[in-house]
């Protein structure tokens, strides 16, 4: 193919002054192309010239604001790597000259050159008569085309989300080979949730994003983490909601009138009380036909009220408190919940009434699905696999339209080969009582808020054996702590798009492109904390923060595993050659004291437990605060413990912004656990 333009090439610098101008345009294209191009052929287009641009990117005059977004995107980056500026028209036809289609556009049409039959969430990126087209089976597939385009073929990179994440080559010239590619997503559901029980309503909103914001955090940031997903390809169907009783039965609208609805429990109905959160409890009694009709018509309205919506939730709420009806318990297969580590921990508390509930469970979710069908085809129901109907039903067989989501708990526990086993054994069984099943997935909870747990191979190998089994929905449980754990966010999220690829190439990727002469330090750092993590679970037990008193925290992060952790930042800084690069290091470090100061605060409170002082619950701790006074000094003990935690608090406050650590998770463990003593600490000190 000739080579466009060849009198207009770049003029040489100075160290490249004596290749051949020719030469010297193969090596840009080729350092451009990236892995998927070919610079052999030459350049199929030209975007930009010594700065200038050389192209105009088309939208449909009618082009949607997500289109117009993608192109905006489009130029935004084309700008940042050439310094040059390309037109965006929304036109009718074509203009003069080469064009970058963004999604369709009549001019596209009348080309002929739109590939047919591309599915809804397919895109292409194809060179063809001297134009680049980026276009996807919709809208949301054509923004991924576009980042797809500058991420494979102009190597820009978004390891985390906010400036410093992003990776932008520079180059005044750009150039690419003939392209001809469409991709489709392995996983139809890529979300990074959360989901699940948040804070009941009765504290305020139970929806993560909004209780964050309510703790401070800012719109910029959450929009910011929303860009970064979309930018990794996180997103597809459409699927809302976890546990949903509270909003299919809110007892203001039901309590009085329909006490029936409400769960049979130790003979009477357990009606939510003044103290219901909404997520937790308030279980229904499924066979009650009045109790479906209500569920039916909630989930009609959700889809008229949400009709780009593809399935909504109707999963029981957390916790237990489930109908012991005659009725209900018929439909039990009377199987025995054996799995307690991979059930919900309120399952364990409950060991009393430890049947399995999964037939009668999903007997409720198909004949809310069969009601939904009559009126919305084709939408989906879906229900959590979970607590006591986390194992696949014995003697139902799920309606087309119901999706099980089976909760995974977790991709960070198969260090241990029994749990792995376990889990596959599970999921594949949901996998084949189901159409369609999705994966709930945990990379964080209320036990663990958010401290260095590095699963890359688990999580890799997860995906690719759930995708083998028949899984195409994954939702994880996620936090904004990228500079701790990020890197299971990003190859979590590459692979859900395509679970072919190798996460070790992935992960050189990101080590090289972010990290450049300091890649060998980072990985070694972020492969001591993985193996420090398998070490301490390769035998099945789980190092969570569930309470202080059983948190094996400090026996994770030992004093010699944080030094030479802190040795990998300092060595990675050094051998920086780059500001940006140094920057992208020093990212990482407020991390790693993250987790330095939390450890070091477990240690200080453990010291004062030591002489007798019981942190939990709170009423202990001053009581036995008082009496160990009595018996010696402890008064140094409690200051060390105070200011160890005040130290982590005011540490993590000013962190809310700046994507370091899961801000939500920090203050959810904080409400919901048994680990962090700071208020009491706080009492005993006055
Ligand atoms: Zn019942």
């Amino acid at each position: 193919m000739s080579w466009p333009h060849r009198n207009q090439l770049p003029k040489a610098s100075q160290a490249w002054g004596q290749l051949p101008k020719f030469l010297l345009a193969a090596i840009l294209i080729a350092i451009l192309l990236g892995p998927g191009g070919c610079a052999s052929s030459g350049a199929a287009m030209v975007i930009a010239e010594q700065g200038r641009a050389r192209c105009t990117i088309v939208v449909g005059d009618r082009a949607s604001e997500v289109v117009r977004f993608a192109a905006e995107e489009l130029q935004r980056y084309l700008k940042r790597i050439s310094g040059a500026e390309i037109p965006i028209q929304a036109a009718g036809k074509a203009p003069a000259g080469p064009c970058i289609f963004v999604g369709d556009s009549e001019p596209l049409k009348a080309l002929k050159l739109r590939p047919a039959g591309l599915a809804k969430d397919a895109f292409t990126i194809k060179t063809a008569a001297g134009h680049l087209i980026l276009l996807g089976g919709d809208d949301s597939a054509t923004q991924f085309a576009v980042y797809t385009f500058l991420e494979k073929y102009l190597g820009v990179r978004w390891l985390w989300p906010g400036e410093l994440g992003e990776v932008v080559p520079r180059s005044r010239s750009v150039a690419v080979g003939a392209i001809d590619e469409i991709q489709q997503p392995d996983f139809k559901w890529r979300n990074r949730g959360p989901g699940g029980a948040l804070w009941g309503a009765a504290e305020g909103p139970t929806e993560m994003r909004a209780r964050e914001r309510l703790l401070g955090v800012s719109a910029a940031h959450q929009a910011e983490v929303a860009l970064w997903e979309k930018r990794n390809k996180w997103g597809g169907m459409k699927i809302h909601g976890g546990h949903a009783l509270g909003e299919i039965f809110p007892p203001e609208k039901y309590a009085r009138s329909h006490p029936e609805y409400y769960a049979l429990v130790g003979g009477k109905r357990a009606v939510p009380g003044p103290d219901y959160d909404y997520k937790h409890a308030g279980q229904v009694c499924t066979t009650n036909p009045d109790v479906v009709q209500v569920a039916i018509q909630w989930v009609r309205s959700f889809f008229d009220a949400h009709p780009d919506h593809d399935g909504v939730h109707v999963t029981m709420n957390d916790g237990a408190g489930f109908c012991e009806c005659e009725r209900c318990r018929a439909l039990d297969s009377g199987e025995l919940v054996k799995r307690a580590g991979i059930d919900a921990e309120e399952t364990k508390k409950t060991a009393a009434r430890n049947t399995v509930i999964t037939d009668r469970i999903f007997t409720f979710v198909n004949q809310v699905a069969e009601g939904v069908q009559k009126t919305h085809p084709g939408k989906y129901v879906v229900s959590m696999a979970y607590s006591r109907y986390i194992t696949p039903p014995r003697n139902v067989r799920l309606h087309p339209f119901v999706i099980p989501q089976y909760c995974l708990w977790s991709a960070y526990r198969h260090a241990s080969p029994a749990w792995r086993q376990e889990h596959e054994q599970v999921a594949a069984g949901w996998a084949q009582a189901a159409r369609r099943a999705g994966i709930y997935e945990y990379y964080i909870n209320g036990s663990w808020p958010g401290l260095h747990r590095l699963v890359v191979p688990y999580l890799s190998a997860s995906i690719k054996q759930l995708k083998r089994t028949g899984f195409d929905l994954y939702q994880t449980q996620s936090g904004d702590d990228f500079a701790i754990n990020g890197i299971n966010y990003y190859v979590a999220g590459k692979l859900l798009w395509d679970t072919s690829l190798d996460e070790r190439a992935i992960l050189d990727d990101f080590y090289g492109k972010g990290f450049g002469k300091a890649a060998p330090a980072i990985r070694r750092y972020h492969q001591r904390l993985e193996r420090a993590w398998t070490a301490a679970t390769a035998d099945g037990t789980d190092v969570a923060c569930q309470s202080l008193r059983a948190t094996r925290l400090p026996e994770l992060f030992t004093p010699e595993l944080l030094r030479q952790c802190r040795r990998d930042l300092r060595e990675a800084e050094q051998l920086a050659d780059d500001p940006l690069v140094r920057k992208r290091v020093e990212f990482l470090g407020p991390g790693l004291r993250y987790t330095e100061l939390t450890v070091a605060a477990v240690e200080a409170a453990r010291k004062l437990e030591a002489v007798g002082v019981r942190l939990f619950p709170r009423k202990q701790a001053l009581e036995d605060f008082r009496q160990a006074q009595r018996r010696e000094d402890v008064s140094k003990l409690l200051a060390a413990a105070l200011d160890a935690w005040q130290q982590r608090e005011r540490f993590v406050e000013q962190l809310k912004d700046d994507y370091v650590v899961a801000y939500f998770w920090v203050k959810y463990n904080e409400v919901t656990r048994e680990f962090n003593p700071l208020p009491q600490l706080k009492e005993m000190s006055r």
